[in-house]
């Protein structure tokens, strides 16, 4: 190739990078800012191919992810974020292809293999659309019948995309809102807040760490995931009711400075 094309090329290629890179940067400072909602879209997936789980997906309706919206709104109100709506939470689309695996080793080159898969696939899934959502959560959900217990749920901050494995069930419903809320909010940059045996760590994990006496916790700190009942023991949060935000998540997700 004669070098005016290749410079040429690699110039296009640097170009390419640099966009990519102000992209980034200008979509965690849009939304450091929070001085506009953050659309999050939801989209349905099929987990095990079941009829069952097809019929619940086909019944679910954006009302069923309210909770959610009204969560953010009432933990935003508490750190008296000038924005009264931070995010809205709007229906996508059912989505027919199964997301890629999240990998059992969850770090090293895999996971970072598999967050590009995943970030291209939501790229796919959501091309068809007109919307363009700020936050892209694909729920996958699961007969409980036949699945006790759920692999992993994950949100990524880069991209802005979050996979969460639920049960078809609307008796579970308000408990798979809690799982989106804490991987919408990891896509927001806030962390996990527990520690071994999924019990949450004093005091990050503690929705009220203050409480006298400490023990039991009435509520579960968001990406604490649990409500503590002793040093011991913690229950999981049957619904966002349940639930408050931290004051280390609320400065991760620059509600505090
Ligand atoms: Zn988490």
């Amino acid at each position: 190739m004669r070098p005016f094309f290749r410079q040429l090329r690699i110039l296009i290629l640097l170009l390419v990078l640099l966009f990519v890179a102000a992209d980034a940067w200008w979509v965690d400072w849009r939304t450091a800012r929070w001085n506009q909602t953050q659309w999050v879209a939801v989209y349905p997936v099929n987990g095990d191919g079941t009829a069952l789980t097809q019929k619940y997906i086909e019944s679910l309706t954006a009302e069923d992810f309210q909770s959610i919206g009204e969560f953010f709104m009432k933990e935003a109100k508490f750190f008296e974020l000038s924005l009264p709506e931070p995010t809205k939470i709007v229906f996508g689309h059912i989505v027919d292809e199964r997301p890629p695996a999240i990998p059992e080793q969850r770090k090293g080159l895999a996971v970072a293999l598999w967050s590009l898969k995943l970030r291209y696939w939501a790229f796919r899934a959501n091309q068809l659309d007109d919307t363009a959502p700020d936050i892209k959560m694909f729920v996958v959900y699961h007969d409980p019948a036949t699945h006790a217990g759920l692999a992993h749920s994950t949100g990524l901050k880069k991209g802005k995309v979050g996979v969460v494995n639920a049960f078809a069930s609307r008796a579970l419903a308000q408990s798979n809102n809690v799982v989106i809320a804490h991987e919408v909010l990891h896509t927001l940059g806030a962390t996990d807040k527990y520690g071994g045996g999924g019990l949450p760590r004093f005091p990050e994990g503690y929705a009220e760490p203050d409480r006298e006496p400490l023990y039991p916790q009435r509520f579960a700190e968001l990406m604490g995931g649990r409500i503590p009942h002793s040093r011991v023991e913690a229950s999981i949060p049957r619904s966002l009711r349940q639930v408050l935000i931290g004051e280390q998540t609320a400065r991760e997700i620059s509600w505090l400075r």
